[in-house]
Parts: structure tokens; C-alpha cells; sequence
């Protein structure tokens, strides 16, 4: 128990001190959580704890709790540096000066996400480490999985994320390109036509039998070939690349070049009916478009030894090939196969819904670009397959956000406060308390609002300090409160608390997104909704403008009356 005592100590200690010398119970407790899931059966028992603990901390002073952190914790004043030690990518084998060309190559059948943004990232840091070229690639040739909804979608996200490329194409230009080689193999007796059914197909790739197709001669695979073009219907024959179907990489069974889609396809239409399978694209368009270092995320680890055995039989280049671990945080699922269903059953609202780990979401949220990408470049090429934690992320946007947001009270739960003999009617309020952000002006009358949660402790007969305001001395406590200001009030042990003019306030709507998922169940309170009430000075924000609400946190604003918590 006294491990854990210490370390809820040092949680709520570090939390305080991040927020002006507060925190709260179930902040701790998250964090505790979080990081000692082992403690979530036995959450009754530390409750007591915590709830001591943060009241004692939130008893000191901000200064003595700097203290004890540099004596105790000293850890927590130098965090996060160890990742920044990290930061850029390892020297690319290999490589030369000028000559690296590497690329991007989404498929345009969804919305860009976190996952996509580290394969450009990386793909378009390498080219640029070593002065070379790096080309972005739609690879579109799956018609019915692809729309331009999504290949705008694409290029918007690599827009907003600062990505640049020297080239941009679609692999369905080269269509022709792909007959050609796709001949050549036939020719060559390195491909044949199969018109097994899909079932023996599977069958036979699994007992690792070859079908009757592969022993037909190349003038009957010339026949199969020219009847894909109009007599064959889709599903009715494919052609596959004769691989070895004793192979224990399942990927090298005869896989498949080419298939008949007769859905139109968003660029070209009606013109192909013969798309080749991603594997034979990508090869080929490596090939071809000079790409020294193709680099992909893990799960197409075992693609390789097909993608150079497709270049083998053509005698064709061969770029290195190299893999990076998928990115994913955890809670937030970014396959396509989940969250399509959330949008359609309405449990998320759309793509930029700001729950999701899409690039329109997490700018939406109030993520910058910059921190995304000082992020990836941070983890590195390792392979291990990571969940990471949101909060790692986090940390980075803290940096990119805390000079730039001007801060401004917020009140949730608001109780009235009337406060007799005023002296002034306006008060001037820095926007920063660091940085010369400017100050704003808030008129006042004897009418307040504040939170609902400090209201709770005020006491009638006690002072409490309004911010940036002065002191009052509480003459009334009940539904509503009422005190006197006082001149020069106590400054030792007086409750601090945030407050917005009754008649000027602004109501908005303050959105906090959660974990999407908890143990792969949907979460159904994974997006809070608040009524709260800000400032004046909010309307006159620019939408998507960043502001910290003081004592709660980071917050973009997404409209004249609606906000998105952003993180801590
Ligand atoms: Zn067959």
C-alpha cells in the first residue's frame, strides 16, 4: 500500500502543479488506472486514498508542491525529453547522397488516418534526409472500393499535414503498362489463366495442390487471356503468377495478377475491365517509377518475397523493401471494417467525428500538424507493433498549442453569485499568463456565474478570491450566493475560482471525446456533452482557434457555439 500511496502522491502531485495547483480525485484515479490496471478490481479500496491524498495536495501552496516534486518526484520536471532524444529516422541502407526515391501509395477507398500519415511521413522524410524525390501514388485499381470522395480526402490530409511530393500519379495510368507485362509473363509461361471456382481455389491454395489451369500451354492462356477482356464474367477467371504452391508463405501459392471488376471506375470509368491485384501494381509501378526504398507498414511483410519474384520474372528492378510497424492508438480503432458501421448505425457522426483517428478528426480535435509528425518521426522505423497511448501524442500537441492558446474562463454547473459594491465596471484580463498575448476587456456588473464545483466548499462568513477580479466576502450562501467585495481581502488559504458575467456569458456546447473502445466493446460514453458557459470575447475567436478554458484544459473551437476538448 505504501508503493501505491506514493505513487498516487506522485500523480496528483504532478497533476496539481500541470493546473495551477489543483486536481481532482478522478483525474488520479484515471491515471492510476492507467497505468496499474491491476488496481481496477480493487477500485473501492483506493478511492479513500486518493481522495485523501488530493485534498492534502490541494491544501499546499503551487510553490511547495514544485518542491516536493524536485525533492521526491524530480523525474516529472524533465519528462517527455527522452522521446524528443529519439526524434529522426535511422540512416536508410544503402542509401546515396541525391539518388534515394522513395513513395506513398494509398489505396483511395477511405478516409485518411494516423496510420496513413506515418507511411508518408516516413516515405517523404527519408527522400528528403537524402535529397531525393519522393512520389505519391494513388493506387487505384480496385473500382469497387474506390471513390474521389476519398482520393480528395487523401490529398486534403497530406495538404493540411505539410507533406510534399515531387511527383503525383495514379497507378491507372498505367493500365496498358500492366497488359504489357502481364503478357509477357503469360508469354513466358510465368502466368497462366485459372477459371477454377473461388471455393477450389481456396481449397487447393490450402492443401497446397496446383490446379488443372496451370498445366495449360501458353496458346490456350492467350485464349483465357483475350476472353477476359469481353467473354468471361467477373469471378469467372483470374490470372495468377506461378509461384510455388508448396510454399510455406502462403502468399507465394499462385497468387493472383489480374481480375475482371466491371464497376465503374471513379477516373476511367468504362474503359478496363481487367484490374491488376495489388501485389503486381505495386511491383511494377516500384519498378518503373525509379524507387529506390519502398517502405510499408508490417502486416505486408510477407508481399515481399512475391514482389521480387514478380521483378524476377521480368527481369525488372528491384527497389529495397522495408517495414515499419502499424500505428494505432489504443481505444481507437482505424480499420475501415469498424468504423464504417458507426457511422452508419449513427453511434459516430462522420469521419471527422472527434472520437476518430482519422486527419480530419484529430484537426478537428485541435491536433496540429506538427505534432503528428514530431510524433511518428519520434517513434522511428521499429517493428513491434505498438498501441500507443493517446497521451503520447498529447504531450507533443501540448507544446505546439500552450504558447499560442489564449486562456479563458469557463464555468460548468453554474450558481449564481451577486456581488455588492463593486468598484469598477470592466475588468482587464491577460490572455496568456506567460507570453504578451494581449489582455481582454470584460464588462461587469454585480451579477456572476461560477463553477458549480467550487461553489460546493464556499462557506457563508468565509472569502474566496475571484480571478483576476478581487476578493469577496460571502455573506449569503444558498441556491444562489451573495457576498461584498472587499478592497484588500486575505491572500493566505483562500479558495481561487473562475467566473463570467451572468448577463454576457456565452453558452456553448463543450464536447470531450473519449476512448472510442474499452476492451474492443464500443464505448457508449465515449462523447461527453456539456452546457457551459464562457466569456464574451469566445464569439470573437476565429473558428478553430485554440484556447485552454483555465482549470480545464485544451479546447478547439469548432463553431460560435460549440467546443472540442482537446487533451490536458
Ligand atoms: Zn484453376
Amino acid at each position: 500500500m505504501d508503493d501505491i500511496r506514493k505513487e498516487i502522491r506522485r500523480f496528483a502531485l504532478q497533476n496539481a502543479f500541470e493546473h495551477e495547483g489543483k486536481t481532482q480525485d478522478k483525474i488520479v484515479l484515471s491515471k492510476i488506472l492507467g497505468t496499474q490496471p491491476e488496481f481496477r478490481t480493487k477500485v473501492k479500496e483506493i478511492i479513500g486514498e486518493i481522495s485523501e491524498i488530493v485534498s492534502s495536495v490541494n491544501q499546499i501552496s503551487l510553490e511547495e508542491q514544485k518542491k516536493e516534486i524536485e525533492e521526491n518526484f524530480p523525474e516529472l520536471l524533465k519528462p517527455k525529453e527522452k522521446i524528443i532524444e529519439r526524434e529522426g529516422l535511422p540512416p536508410l541502407e544503402g542509401a546515396t547522397q541525391g539518388k534515394v526515391v522513395t513513395r506513398f501509395p494509398p489505396e483511395p477507398n477511405g478516409y485518411p488516418h494516423i496510420g496513413h500519415a506515418k507511411a508518408a511521413l516516413i516515405n517523404a522524410e527519408y527522400a528528403k534526409m537524402y535529397d531525393g524525390k519522393c512520389i505519391l501514388r494513388l493506387d487505384d485499381t480496385n473500382p469497387e472500393a474506390e471513390r474521389m470522395e476519398y482520393h480528395a480526402a487523401i490529398k486534403v490530409g497530406l495538404d493540411w499535414l505539410g507533406v510534399e511530393f515531387d511527383v503525383i500519379k495514379n497507378t491507372s495510368d498505367d493500365m496498358n503498362l500492366f497488359y504489357e507485362k502481364g503478357l509477357e509473363l503469360i508469354n513466358s509461361g510465368k502466368a497462366y489463366v485459372c477459371t477454377c471456382k473461388r471455393d477450389t481455389i481456396s481449397k487447393n491454395r490450402r492443401e497446397r495442390k496446383e490446379c488443372k489451369c496451370s498445366l495449360g500451354d501458353i496458346k490456350k492462356n492467350n485464349q483465357g487471356w483475350e476472353k477476359m477482356f469481353e467473354k468471361f464474367k467477373p469471378g469467372e477467371a483470374i490470372v495468377r503468377f506461378r509461384g510455388d504452391m508448396k510454399s510455406d508463405n502462403a502468399v507465394m501459392r499462385d497468387p493472383v495478377l489480374f481480375r475482371i471488376i466491371d464497376e465503374k471506375h471513379y477516373i476511367k470509368g468504362n474503359q478496363y475491365r481487367i484490374w491488376p491485384s495489388y501485389d503486381f501494381s505495386v511491383a511494377i509501378e516500384d519498378s518503373i517509377d525509379g524507387i529506390t526504398h519502398a517502405f510499408r507498414s508490417k502486416e505486408f511483410e510477407l508481399r515481399e518475397d512475391l514482389i521480387n519474384a514478380i521483378l524476377d520474372a521480368l527481369n525488372m528492378r528491384k527497389p529495397y523493401q522495408g517495414f515499419f510497424s502499424r500505428l494505432e492508438f489504443k481505444g481507437m480503432p482505424i480499420s475501415k471494417r469498424i468504423l464504417k458501421p458507426l457511422i452508419e448505425e449513427g453511434k459516430v457522426s462522420w469521419y471527422d467525428d472527434p472520437r476518430l483517428p482519422t486527419l480530419e478528426a484529430l484537426r478537428r480535435r485541435g491536433i496540429k500538424a506538427e505534432a503528428i509528425k514530431k510524433f511518428i518521426l519520434s517513434l522511428g522505423l521499429t517493428k513491434a507493433n505498438t498501441l500507443a497511448p493517446f497521451d503520447a501524442l498529447e504531450s507533443f500537441n501540448r507544446k505546439f498549442v500552450d504558447a499560442d492558446s489564449i486562456r479563458l474562463f469557463m464555468v460548468k454547473n453554474p450558481k449564481k453569485l451577486r456581488i455588492d459594491g463593486l468598484p469598477f465596471s470592466s475588468v482587464e484580463i491577460p490572455n496568456h499568463p506567460i507570453k504578451d498575448m494581449g489582455k481582454r476587456k470584460i464588462e461587469i456588473d454585480e451579477n456572476f456565474l461560477i463553477p458549480g464545483e467550487d461553489a460546493q466548499n464556499i462557506k457563508e462568513g468565509s472569502q474566496i478570491r475571484l480571478l483576476g477580479l478581487g476578493s469577496v466576502a460571502i455573506t449569503k450562501v444558498n441556491d444562489e450566493f451573495e457576498g461584498d467585495y472587499i478592497k484588500n481581502g486575505e491572500t493566505e488559504n483562500i479558495q481561487k475560482i473562475q467566473w463570467v458575467p451572468q448577463k454576457t456569458s456565452c453558452e456553448i456546447k463543450l464536447l470531450v471525446p473519449n476512448h472510442l473502445f474499452i476492451e474492443d466493446e464500443f464505448n457508449e460514453n465515449s462523447l461527453e456533452e456539456f452546457e457551459v458557459y464562457t466569456e464574451p470575447h469566445y464569439l470573437k475567436l476565429k473558428e478553430g482557434e485554440e484556447i485552454q478554458f483555465v482549470r480545464f484544459g485544451y479546447c478547439r473551437k469548432d463553431s460560435q457555439n460549440q467546443a472540442i476538448f482537446t487533451h490536458k
